[in-house]
């Protein structure tokens, strides 16, 4: 008995189908043949019957007697068969065999010749038991005598080369049937053999043990499934890498102001300083504990984002506004590095957005670029309408730029191409799902050594403020 499972499921199907299909061939084709044998015996009799019916009117006359009965036996006997002259009534008046019983025949194939036809009957003989096919006929011999023939003859060579041939074709068709056997065997095998190995490749990889990989050549849909679960592998062991680049550089980023907030207080509880020393340490500490909540924060917003948490604002406002703060926002940063930030933003173009979410994107993008600019660069913030239906902010900037390879990755959350530059490697994530929210897309192209130029495509609105302008922050 075969494993419950998809081999026998394979195994039971392909049996049961090809068995059904085989027993209507086989019944069908043994139905014809029988019937062939029998209408040929059949219309070799009427044949008989109607050459010789064509001469009677010419032979036979008479009154009715033994004599005439004679005649009508002579005329119609044909070889193999045995010939019964009967009454209308079914009394057996002489035969070829010459053996009268004082009989009746009482079998369908009398009173159908009577009523006209010719008449058939298949069955078995009472007394020998011997299979005959009767074929009647009523014939009129002359005006007053009517006389039935019936023709009997043996089925018995029939049904003997019938019963061969159905033997034959039985132990054809359990030769077909060993072979389908063998066959979805074999099929059934091909499936289930590679799904258990990738089950068990699986269970490892469930229990942790993303090295294991699914080998073989396989094809088809099961191809696909190895490649497929291979290649989960690879992403969950790239995640789990950039995860746990994500936790060091994470702790290297809190742990840096925390030592400065624990040194600077540290030293001002020791006490005796002047105030302007008091107030430097004290403003470490604030600018410290800023990029603290500054991380924190955005590690938050990564989290609400995740769980589908973050609720927009939404209102009606002015980009140019959003983009001008941001520029404020960053400026004392880019001086730092004398970077000169450029805002390219010819008129008012309204949106239906989140300011502060907007903000937040644009915020990230510049200050990127001011991170990866050089000195002395500038840094190209524009907007622009590209149909009626939308508009883009590009934030364009000089700086190291990014290879083919990372740019289709710096998306992907907590990927930075450098841990050492700092950051969480979050910005981009957090800002493409804001602009995906605002539905907008955020695109990025970028060559190594030549700069880098983020695009966020915004839907525009046609609605306009019902009041003279927007408030002086630009938004309704
Ligand atoms: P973070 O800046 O916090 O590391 P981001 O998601 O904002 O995280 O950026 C991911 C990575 O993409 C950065 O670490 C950096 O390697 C790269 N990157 C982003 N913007 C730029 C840019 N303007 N120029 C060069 N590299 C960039």
């Amino acid at each position: 008995m075969i494993k419950k499972g998809m081999r026998r499921q394979i195994v039971l199907h392909y049996i049961l189908v090809v068995f059904v299909a085989l027993l209507l061939v086989e019944v069908i084709f043994l139905l014809a043949i029988r019937t062939y044998y029998y209408d040929s015996v059949y219309s070799k009799i009427t044949t008989h019957i109607s050459t010789a019916e064509e001469f009677l009117k010419y032979e036979i006359s008479g009154e009715r007697s033994p004599n005439q009965l004679q005649k009508v036996l002579d005329f119609f006997s044909m070889d193999y068969t045995e010939l019964e002259v009967l009454s209308t009534s079914g009394d057996i008046l002489t035969s070829s065999t010459g053996f009268q019983p004082d009989r009746t025949i009482t079998t369908s194939d009398v009173p159908e010749a009577v009523g006209g036809s010719i008449g058939r009957w298949v069955g078995r003989q009472a007394g020998t038991n011997e299979s005959v096919m009767a074929v009647s006929k009523l014939i009129q011999v002359s005006s007053r005598d009517k006389y039935v023939i019936r023709y009997l003859t043996s089925m018995e060579r029939i049904d003997k080369d019938l019963l061969n041939l159905t033997l034959a074709s039985i132990g054809i068709g359990a030769a077909v049937m060993v072979i389908v056997v063998l066959f979805s065997f074999g099929l059934a095998n091909s499936i289930v053999k590679p799904l258990n190995n990738i089950t068990a490749v699986s269970a490892q990889m469930a229990k942790g043990r993303f090295t294991a990989r699914i080998k073989g050549n396989y094809r088809y849909e099961i191809g696909d499934l190895a490649s497929t679960l291979n290649y989960m592998a690879d992403e969950i062991i790239r995640s789990n890498q950039i995860k746990d680049d994500f936790i060091s550089s994470i702790s290297h980023e809190l742990r840096t102001p925390l030592t400065s907030i624990k040194g600077w207080s540290e030293t001002l509880i020791s006490g005796g300083y002047d105030p302007e020393e008091t107030k430097l340490g004290m403003g470490i500490i604030s600018k410290e504990s800023d990029r603290l909540i500054g991380l924190v924060e955005e590690i938050l917003d990564f989290s609400k984002l995740q769980q589908n948490e973050m609720k927009l604002s939404i209102v009606l406002m002015d980009i140019k506004v959003v983009l001008q703060e941001t520029i404020l926002n960053i400026w004392a940063k880019a001086e730092k590095k004398r970077i000169h930030l450029v805002l390219e933003c010819e008129d008012t173009i309204y949106i239906k957005g989140d300011p502060n979410r907007l903000k937040q994107v644009f915020l990230n993008l510049v200050d990127n670029a001011v991170k990866f600019s050089p000195e002395d660069s500038s840094i190209v913030l524009s907007a622009q309408r590209l149909s009626a239906s939308e508009m883009a902010v590009i934030v364009r900037d000089s700086g190291i730029g990014i290879s083919e390879a990372h740019l289709s990755r710096v998306r992907d959350r907590f990927f930075q191409v450098d841990a050492l530059n700092g950051g969480t490697g979050l910005g981009l994530a957090i800002s493409q799902q804001i602009v995906e929210l605002h539905n907008g897309k955020l695109e990025m192209d970028s060559e190594l050594g030549k700069g880098t130029q983020v695009t966020v495509i915004l839907p525009l609105t046609e609605e306009r403020p019902t009041a003279p302008a927007l408030p002086e922050n630009g938004y309704e």
